[in-house]
């Protein structure tokens, strides 16, 4: 499964966040499937149309999808540099398929900031500095392997990859990230290769107060690091992390409740959530019946037998048809038979691209 690192400055929040990532942990019990270690969370993703499925179907067993966070600890300055913690810190990166930056956006005096004053852009910068570093090395080191055969050989291929390592070369010797570049389908095949830390999506997640959360737009640190985010081709989450700290310990009752108390429309950390899982164009389809609602996850642009392939190996290799409704008219309509007769059913085949929110009954031979 995809997982999203949490990186971030010392002092910053991190651990707060990651408590109440691992407090809202699913159960393993519910979810056997869930590697947990202990600098992983994984959460549900929090899903209305889930909700509204169990109130229409009643099932035995209800089950959101899920998505991982991993906590990596450790960034000092100078990790490009390849002193042991940082080496470490790095390489943990790499595992990761989107990065969740944490940034300090709150005033106080108590806690120190390890650069004595706060400013989110500089934050960022010193972390994406050493992420660039870090890709400067891979690619050039690709570039000493890859050079002497672009010009003996003259290969089309190995052409084509020269010029997407010079263009990397300039681009990251500017101090921007890798992701600026622009690549036709064969460079990215190329690209992907590399494993670059700097091509990985972003989220910063703008830590602020309990006094601020409720309006970040009025925060100028929130201001600043949101412009600086925009330009970067990166997302930009609000949340307090210490409120979500006290969330993740109430009931869903209670936490409805606090989120009300406090002004806020919804906790911080379910949009963290569903803004990871939409950066790594993951969608979501459906499952519908009276033993069990369940939410699947697949990746955007899967076709219906490798979404079938999901839920079990056999239900792909003995693919028929899917037979598919959308949620939106089970929401209206209420009842499979009256999506029936109202000719909302569709009957697709191993062509069929698998859309966001589309319920579904696969058909297989055994
Ligand atoms: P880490 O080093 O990045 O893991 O940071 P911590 O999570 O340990 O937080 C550092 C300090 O900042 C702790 O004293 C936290 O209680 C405090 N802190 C974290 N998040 C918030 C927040 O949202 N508001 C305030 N006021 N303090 C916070």
């Amino acid at each position: 499964s995809l997982t999203a690192g949490i990186v971030g400055l010392p002092n910053v929040g991190k651990s707060t966040l990651f408590n109440a990532i691992t407090n809202s942990q699913v159960e393993a019990a519910n979810y056997p499937f869930a590697t947990i270690e202990p600098n992983v969370g994984v959460v549900e993703v929090p899903d209305h149309r889930i909700d509204r499925l169990v109130e229409l179907f009643h099932p035995k067993k209800t089950i959101y999808t899920t998505f991982e966070f991993t906590d990596i600890a450790g960034l000092v300055k100078g990790a490009s540099k390849g002193e042991g913690l940082g080496n470490q810190f790095l390489s943990n990166i790499r595992l990761t398929d989107a990065i969740c930056h944490v940034v300090r956006c709150f005033d106080d005096a108590n806690i120190t900031h390890v650069e004595n004053s706060i400013d989110p852009v500089r934050d960022v910068e010193i972390i994406n500095l050493e992420l660039v570093m870090a890709d400067l090395q891979t690619v050039e080191n690709r570039i000493s392997k890859v050079e002497r055969k672009a010009i003996t050989t003259k290969t089309k291929d190995a052409l084509e990859e020269m010029d997407l390592l010079n263009r990397l070369k300039a681009v990251l010797e500017q101090g921007q990230p890798a992701r600026s570049v622009e690549v036709d389908d064969e460079q990215a095949a190329f690209l992907k290769t590399y494993n670059l830390l700097s091509t990985k999506p972003v989220i910063y997640v703008a830590n602020m107060d309990e006094e601020g959360i409720v309006d970040p737009e009025t925060n100028p640190y929130y201001q600043a690091l949101k412009a600086y985010a925009q330009k970067d081709n990166a997302q930009i989450v609000p949340l307090c992390a210490k409120i979500e700290e006290d969330l993740s310990s109430l009931s869903a009752e209670e936490k409805d409740e606090f989120l009300n108390d406090l002004g806020l429309p919804h906790s911080g950390l379910d949009a963290l959530i569903q803004k990871a899982y939409a950066v790594l164009d993951l969608q979501t389809f459906l499952t519908a019946g009276e033993d069990e609602c369940r939410a699947w996850t697949f990746k955007k642009g899967m076709k219906a037998p490798e979404c079938a392939g999901i839920i079990h190996t056999d239900f792909q290799r003995g693919f028929i048809r899917a037979e598919v409704y959308s949620f939106d008219d089970i929401d209206q309509l209420e009842t499979e038979a009256a999506i029936r007769e109202a000719g909302r059913l569709r009957l697709e085949g191993k062509d069929y691209v698998m859309q966001d929110g589309d319920v579904v009954h696969f058909r297989f031979n055994v």
